[in-house]
């Protein structure tokens, strides 16, 4: 799977194949785009490219064979939710003693060593930085570069800080890659000692060109739904479960109706009954703030007039019904009330209790 394999930021990748012939590639990278638009599968093979053992000249540029000891264990850290569950069912399996102090990575090569959040809280943690550390400064072992990935920008100060102390003076062999949607959530002292990457967005008629290749067993409405939903992250639309999202859409438009109607709300706490607690109380808490948000945007921007912006057009005749009760202050306080639904997320607090306290805010 050679660069040309990416799709989309053709100007970007040229850019950093460049730099890696000129032996000029940074030593920390922020790469930064929306979730789903490649930057983890970016990175990875960047790593290869500077890894391979055979590597191959496409476009007189440096690539990667995919095929070599180094690119096929690097490409085995691929699939990063199956490798991550995998690191935090191993860590279940421990002693009680040994879990507290055992953080999650993610290391199919013994010079690349992805770094995510550390569950429960998802935050990237000061003993995980320690590994870095404590190896970035050993020269690579079977690797020309010794890598390190970091997949989110939720750091904890601590980490932060000493993750900081590494960027001052990386060692010439090593390079670091940030992967963030916002680079503003990093450290200022941290985006000043790393080059910023971003990768955009595709043009709708992009993302449906790439899926008609690689779902083509969705309808034509379908991927043009999907390509609209998508937001032009690639990763984000390949993976896109449809009907899921429609059905979390659903419980959305009820509370947002439950809300506006000022009925009986047996409704409103049947749907949010079934966010309780757990990992899988989490994900669908996920799914419901980000179909608000979609929603809420495209009432935005209906009532700014600005139709041709709305994601959601299988429902746009709904939406407008639905905005004939409200107004856009009304719109932009329950945004704020996402966002506040948010933070209480990252504080883990009681995700029910939340999303009802949630929905009485928005009562008029
Ligand atoms: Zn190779």
């Amino acid at each position: 799977m050679p660069f040309s394999d990416f799709h989309g930021n053709a100007d970007v990748i040229r850019r950093l194949r460049e730099m890696l012939a000129r032996n000029r590639f940074p030593q920390a990278v922020i790469l930064a785009g929306p979730a789903g638009s490649g930057k983890y599968t970016l990175s990875l093979m960047l790593a290869k490219a500077m890894n391979c053992l055979q590597p191959p000249s496409i476009d007189s540029l440096p690539d990667f064979c995919g095929k070599c000891s180094n690119c096929t264990r690097i490409g085995q850290a691929e699939d990063l939710s199956a490798r991550c569950a995998e690191a935090v069912e191993a860590r279940e399996s421990l002693r009680e003693a040994d879990k507290k102090d055992t953080r999650i990575f993610v290391q199919t090569h013994p010079d690349v060593l992805v770094i995510p959040p550390d569950p429960p809280q998802l935050m990237i943690k000061v003993d995980q930085v320690r590994r870095v550390i404590e190896t970035i400064y050993f020269r690579p072992v079977d690797a020309k570069e010794r890598i390190y990935i970091f997949t989110a920008s939720s750091f904890m100060r601590e980490a932060a800080n000493s993750l900081l102390k590494v960027l001052e003076e990386p060692p010439e062999f090593a390079t670091v890659f940030l992967l963030v949607e916002n680079p503003g959530e990093l450290l200022p002292t941290i985006r000043s000692r790393s080059m910023l990457v971003s990768l955009a967005c595709l043009p709708e008629h992009e993302i449906d060109k790439y899926l008609a290749r690689h779902r083509p067993e969705w309808k034509l409405k379908e991927r043009a739904l999907v390509a609209r939903l998508s937001g032009g992250a690639v990763g984000q639309a390949r993976s896109f479960d449809l009907s899921d999202y429609l059905a979390v859409r659903g419980q959305v438009l009820t509370i947002l109706g439950c809300a506006l109607r000022d009925t009986h709300h047996s409704e409103l706490f049947k749907i949010t009954e079934t966010y309780r607690a757990g990992a899988e109380g989490r994900e669908k808490t996920e799914k419901i703030i980000r179909a608000l948000y979609s929603v809420l945007q495209d009432l935005m921007f209906l009532s700014a007039g600005a139709p041709e912006l709305v994601r959601n057009v299988d429902i746009q005749a709904e939406l407008e019904k639905l905005l004939k009760s409200l107004d856009f202050d009304w719109i932009s306080f329950a945004a704020e009330q996402v966002d506040e639904l948010q933070r209480g997320m990252r504080r883990n607090v009681m995700r029910s209790l939340s999303l009802d306290a949630f929905a009485a805010a928005l009562e008029r």
